[in-house]
């Protein structure tokens, strides 16, 4: 830096080398980013036969393979070179990007912080080439004999940026990321044969078959692709917007997101809303705090989709946005509510314990491998939760799922809150206000969808006092009072008189029902309807609450009618309503076994 005597500095342009070091920050910022450059240009390439090995968490060597189209010979130098592209020639092509790369930095910026090797032969030429760059110069240029295809080397990686060394993390952090990588564009991309190598062990080998499900079985085992519930969108006619994929069973709920994987026109990327739009989808069904698995791809005509939006394309913008989620979150919606009318579908009893996943290795592994891959499971604990081999070993437990609960034996209740039962299963403990809440919410879904809710006439008409803003909630949205059994009149100012409600309300605080029931129509749920919400309120309001003292008779009354739920399981809030510990989990407590 020159500090000119006045105190200022004088202006410089940068050389090309800090130039090219600052690009490739944007770009290259661990390992994985490597990976993902060279297997999107592999895919770009046609290939469909993709190995990509990795060494020391990459921090060593990354190297991906292919047997895609090759870079002609006269072209390989322009390949390593700055927004150099074949993918795209005018601006408006930006508007129609179909390849997954069209900047043409990636490889310059990768050869800019590495040691990089290219070695290639186009279909067609008789000789390859074997290019290698020191920091983004070329070192070394020679023909080479080789099949068409290419296979980039990045060794040393950030060698000569010290200071982004220092931000990677331990070689199973980084190899767990570059795992994660390959898994998921293994599921956007099931055609292709795609392997991973780490350390020199098979991490995962896809057959390439162009079935998705055969991948899932790969990535995640039988057990768990047997939970997974295949999803397509209606075709629809007004938007040319269509969803495909397979989400999981409620039952396969996890801990995180990460197991929320979307595919935008083939390409990976991370999208927040669309995550939460999947999440919501499963209201209800999920205990509070956990997340579904799902991967889905989303297909819409190129124009409507800017994925030139960050230097690493993780990110991309809908041209309209609300019906993209809208149709991802019908979508789902319907697989989930669909697959709950057929029994047979299976729910956690327990949100924790139980066995845990066996890990079950990749379709066309031998016997050695997969002892291998079991093997390095055990060893790389420290990978991210959802990363390669770990991730089928990552998942939730779940108990013998049954859709129904079995019938239960009532014994006593606990601290006046919860249920003690026995099962042929072993023990069951049913929270009351959680199981009565789901015993209301279906009950009333079920009375509203007939137009038949139980309502009472007050003897004596209730008067309600409202803050202006919940009056005028309340007249806009009196057809859905009414809908629910309430009659509720206009008595004038922000006064309302309160004259009939649903029969289980009485006896209840019904004032802190409307409240709470205006509160929510007042906070709106983005993607679920306030009538969703109003159930939910109604259910919470008209059901036993916990420290009540039930007799044996209520008790017996409330389980019987829990079991005949369709989803006993959870309340409408998403907390559990039933742990149960089996006979098996008694025995081991007392050192039975
Ligand atoms: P981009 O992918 O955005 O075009 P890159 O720097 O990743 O930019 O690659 C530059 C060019 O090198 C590509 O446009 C492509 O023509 C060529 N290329 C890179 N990798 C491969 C590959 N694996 N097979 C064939 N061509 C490749
Ligand atoms: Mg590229």
């Amino acid at each position: 830096m020159q500090v000119q005597k006045d105190g200022t500095m004088s202006i410089r342009v940068l050389s090309p080398e800090v130039v090219a070091k600052i690009a490739a920050g944007e770009v290259v910022e661990r390992p994985v980013s490597v990976a993902k450059e060279l297997l999107e240009n592999a895919l770009d390439a046609g290939a469909d036969d993709i190995r990509i090995e990795i060494v020391e968490g990459g921090r060593r060597l990354i190297r991906v393979s292919d047997n895609g189209c090759g870079i002609p010979a006269a072209e390989v130098e322009l390949a390593v070179a700055r927004h150099a592209t074949s993918k795209l020639s005018s601006a408006e092509d930006l508007y129609r990007v179909r390849t997954l790369g069209f900047r043409g930095e990636a490889l310059a910026s990768i050869a800019a912080v590495s040691r990089l090797t290219l070695s290639t032969c186009a279909v067609g030429e008789e000789v390859g080439t074997l290019l290698r760059l020191e920091g983004g110069a070329i070192v070394a240029r020679e023909p080479q004999a080789r099949a068409p295809g290419t296979m980039v080397q990045v060794e040393n990686l950030f060698y000569n940026t010290p200071a982004r060394l220092k931000f990677l993390r331990a070689d199973s952090t980084e190899a767990g990321h570059v795992a994660r990588l390959a898994m998921s564009y293994a599921l956007a991309y099931p055609e292709k044969r795609l392997t991973l190598q780490n350390d020199g062990r098979l991490v995962m080998r896809t057959p390439g078959t162009n079935k998705l499900y055969d991948v899932l079985i790969t990535l995640y085992g039988l057990d768990v692709a047997e939970q997974m519930l295949e999803v397509a969108s209606p075709d629809a006619d007004e938007l040319p917007i269509r969803v495909w994929g397979y989400i999981g069973a409620p039952s396969l709920h996890r801990s995180n997101r990460h197991d929320l994987i979307f595919f935008v026109n083939r390409r990976w990327i991370q999208d927040n809303s669309l995550a939460y739009a999947v999440t919501e989808a499963y209201r209800t069904l999920l205990p509070m705090g956990r997340h579904p698995m799902a991967v889905l791809n989303i297909a819409l005509p190129t124009e409507d989709v800017d994925v030139n939006i960050h230097p690493t394309k993780r990110e991309v913008r809908f041209r309209q946005e609300r019906e993209v989620f809208a149709i991802v979150q019908r979508a789902v919606r319907a697989k989930l509510m669909a697959q709950h009318a057929v029994p047979g579908m299976t729910i956690p009893i327990t949100p924790s314990g139980g066995q845990r996943q066996p890990y079950s290795a990749g379709v066309g592994l031998s016997a050695a491998e997969q002892a291998r891959l079991a093997l390095d499971v055990q060893r790389t604990a420290d990978v991210p939760p959802l990363a390669g081999a770990n991730l089928a070993r990552s998942l939730v437990t779940r108990p013998q799922a049954t859709e129904r609960l079995p019938m239960l034996r009532v014994l006593g209740q606990i601290g006046q809150t919860y249920i003690i039962a026995e099962g042929p299963g072993g023990m069951y403990l049913i929270d009351q206000h959680a199981a009565h809440e789901r015993i209301r919410y279906e009950e009333l879904k079920t009375q509203k969808a007939h137009q038949e809710v139980a309502a009472q006439e007050l003897l004596d008409a209730l008067p309600i006092e409202l803050t202006p803003e919940q009056a005028g909630m309340l007249e806009a949205h009196l057809d859905v009072f009414t809908s629910y059994g309430f009659e509720i009149i206009p008595f004038g100012g922000s006064t309302f008189l309160v004259k009939r409600v649903p029969v289980n309300l009485i006896g209840q605080d019904i004032l802190a029902a409307i409240a709470e029931l205006l509160d929510a129509a007042l906070q709106g749920g983005a993607t679920f309807s306030w009538e969703e919400q109003a159930l939910i309120t109604l259910s919470c309001h008209t059901a036993v609450r916990a420290g009540q003292t039930l007799s044996l008779e209520e008790m017996r009354d409330l389980t019987r009618q829990l079991e005949r739920t369709l989803l006993p399981h959870t309340c409408p809030h998403g907390r559990p309503t039933v742990i149960h510990l089996s006979q098996a989990q008694l025995e081991k407590e007392f050192g039975r076994r």
